[in-house]
């Protein structure tokens, strides 16, 4: 990080630990604080909520939890228990979008900014996490990248970066269409999920 603040300067900065450290390295991670970092994301194990909660008495750079977030009710216990002060949502990780916008409602009520991850989407999953990403408590800049730095074609009409940002699609539905023909041309295998009369949510074999 020094090296990093050395060459940049004063640019925004944050480091994702991807859960690598355990609470015995509160005094080292406080060696962080030196460089004025926006946060430092998911330092302990994701199951180790109130050892963050202890960590953030040492450490004062912003803890932002990524892989503990699951659900509204684990961001809520989060927040009440002091362990962060930023949430990374990742729809993909907190079961869709509906409980991803819940997240983003609680985060705002408690004053917790968040901002959007992704987990390699096609161009059907980056259309809504850039559309949740455009609602108003999305205050850091998001992770979403274009298309093409993962896919030499998407299935849907590419997502570019303009000036380091995506547009979020205006049309109906997710706001982008799927190539049904070149989606076709690379299936490898189809699998049918059916939901059972009556059971909303339940999915049958
Ligand atoms: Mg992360």
């Amino acid at each position: 990080m020094r090296a990093v603040r050395e060459r940049f300067g004063d640019v925004p900065l944050q480091v994702d630990a991807n859960t690598a450290y355990s609470l015995a390295d509160a005094v080292h991670l406080a060696e962080l604080d030196a460089f004025g970092l926006l946060l430092i994301e998911q330092p302990l194990p994701e199951d180790q909520v109130l050892a963050h909660a202890e960590l953030a008495k040492v450490v004062r750079t912003p803890i932002c939890l990524d892989e503990s977030i699951t659900s509204e009710q684990a961001a809520a216990d989060a927040i009440q228990l002091g362990a962060c002060k930023i949430i990374n949502i990742k729809p993909g990780r907190v079961g869709g979008y509906l409980e991803a916008r819940r997240i983003h409602d609680l985060c705002s009520k408690h004053e917790v900014p968040v901002w959007m991850g992704g987990m390699l989407e096609t161009g059907i999953g980056r259309a809504g996490n850039v559309a949740v990403a455009a609602m108003p408590n999305f205050k850091l800049p998001g992770d979403t990248s274009a298309s093409d730095r993962y896919y030499h074609r998407d299935i849907t009409e590419p997502f570019v970066l303009v000036d380091g940002r995506l547009n979020v699609p205006q049309g109906p539905g997710l706001g982008v269409n799927v190539d049904q023909p070149y989606l076709e041309e690379i299936t490898t295998t189809v699998q049918l999920v059916r939901r059972r009369e009556g059971r909303p949510g339940r999915v049958a074999d």
